[in-house]
């Protein structure tokens, strides 16, 4: 018998989801992972006889599965959650949240950035993309300490909207900008061995100059990396955008030059089907995000456009946009929403479903997020991102429910057991090893604390009354 081959991990006895081409799953099954990748996956028996490691996890009972991606995650946010929970969307915008953005010190910003990774670790997030804020250095820095993997993004804008007190470092002119996101992109794209890289950020359309939107495409073309673009997202946007710009946002952004495999736009509610035809033809990415949409009430959902979109065959990663948006980090929720909420406009209760979730924040979300080549499926070769899920509660027991459906209709984060990013177990059995939980929660506490008494957000003591 041949010798077995040395490795550093082996998880084993696992109902494995590789999420590969071919989808296959395993019973009973193993992956076999060296340094920051995985070396094999196969059935466990079959994994043994040919691996040894001094380390070997027991996942008998549990689920391994490639780590949940959120597909767009406001980091520079997590303090604000709340502001604006019954709100419009741009009084949240303009009179909570841009200006919350100026509030934080860089140490505040660090531990707000922990807070959010330590959330999504917790309910089996491994990989996250940011939309873009600033204090970057902060938040890639809490990435790196932590150990998840990630993009970051500094924010652009360079027009204010008018009529709105807003303050005036947050709209910089286009040079400003354009070197500040450079720093970013050439500080941290392919930090920390590669497990954070940085892209360009556009934020709302309605504040992007064309001169600002075609150096951003440049420098992002340069550089080989995305453009993370909220655009087309509610109601009666493009019909605004049309007053200022004379075009809807899409048309805007495609005249623009825009256009292509890099583009990542985002919320994506009101493309019309011409639109969604230069989206295919240019290889245009997608992000979404069900609760953010439905808490917002943007009209998203009842505008029936995201599974068209799906349909038309233009990858759409899922997300959270921000704990406050979605509920929480938790994307065993978002991927519950995502499952069901696109049918009832439809009328239709085979739309979506628990496959196609659980795809679209593996697999399909790594393909948008420009990061399929490493991430989003259990193969040899792709970095070992992986979950162990446990299966042991009541809900995982329902007779007539399979192990993806109840993984999306059933479970939450809470039974995420066990998280292994960049092949480094960053949680075991819910106690993250990276950083000292109990030190971490005194800080966010504090940051938490000086945020609110600095915002003067106010404390509420008595009942809303409508
Ligand atoms: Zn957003």
């Amino acid at each position: 018998m041949a010798s077995s081959l040395v490795t550093d991990l082996i998880v084993t006895n696992g109902y494995v989801l590789t999420m590969d081409a071919a989808r296959r799953m395993f019973a009973d099954g193993a992956v076999a992972i060296g340094g920051s990748k995985i070396e094999a996956v196969g059935r466990s028996d079959e994994i043994l006889a040919r691996y040894k490691a001094s380390h070997v996890i027991d996942a008998k009972g549990s689920v391994v599965m490639p780590g949940l991606i959120d597909g767009h995650n406001h980091i520079m946010s997590y303090f604000c959650c709340g502001y604006g929970d019954e709100a419009d969307i741009m009084s949240r915008l303009y009179d909570t949240l841009y200006p919350y953005e100026t509030l934080l010190t860089p140490e505040e910003a660090y531990f707000s950035a922990l807070g959010n990774y330590i959330e999504m670790i917790k309910n089996g997030t491994t990989c996250f993309n940011d939309p873009g804020g600033y204090l970057v250095d902060s938040l890639a820095q809490a990435a790196v300490d932590i150990g998840i993997r990630g993009i970051v993004n500094r924010s652009t804008r360079d027009i204010a909207p008018k009529g709105k007190p807003l303050p005036p470092q947050l709209f910089e002119d286009v040079e400003t900008n354009l070197r500040e996101a450079e720093k970013t992109v050439h500080a941290w794209n392919g930090a920390a061995g590669g497990r954070i890289r940085a892209w360009y950020s556009l934020r709302y359309v309605f504040n992007i100059s064309d001169r600002l939107a075609t150096g951003i495409r440049d420098l992002a073309r340069r550089d080989g990396v995305g453009v993370h673009a909220h655009v087309a997202a509610v109601r009666g946007e493009n019909e605004a955008v049309q007053q200022i710009f004379g075009k809807r946002s899409l048309e805007r952004y495609y005249d623009l030059g825009l256009f292509g495999p890099n583009l990542y736009c985002v919320h994506m509610g009101f493309p019309n089907e011409r639109e969604v035809d230069l989206l295919v033809r240019h290889g245009v990415k997608v992000t979404h995000c069900p609760s953010a949409a439905m808490v917002g009430a943007w009209g998203v959902i009842g505008n029936k456009m995201i599974p068209y979109m799906i349909e038309k065959g233009v990858p759409v990663s899922i997300g959270t946009d921000t704990a406050g948006a979605a509920g929480s980090l938790d994307m065993f929720r978002v991927m519950y929403v995502f499952a069901t909420v696109h049918r009832d406009p439809y009328n239709d209760p085979t739309l979506i479903g628990a496959y196609k979730a659980l795809e679209h924040a593996t697999i399909v979300g790594a393909k948008a997020c420009l990061w399929d080549d490493e991430i989003g499926s259990l193969e040899p070769g792709k970095k070992a991102d992986l979950l162990l899920v446990d299966r042991s509660a009541p809900e995982w027991q329902h007779p007539g429910r399979d192990v993806v459906r109840s993984l999306v209709y059933s479970a939450n984060g809470s039974h995420v057991d066990t998280v292994i990013i960049d092949g480094k177990i960053v949680m075991r059995h819910r106690a993250l090893t990276t950083i000292d939980e109990g030190w971490a929660a005194g800080k966010i506490r504090a940051s938490a604390a000086a945020v609110r008494e600095r915002g003067g957000f106010p404390v509420r003591t008595a009942w809303p009354v409508a």
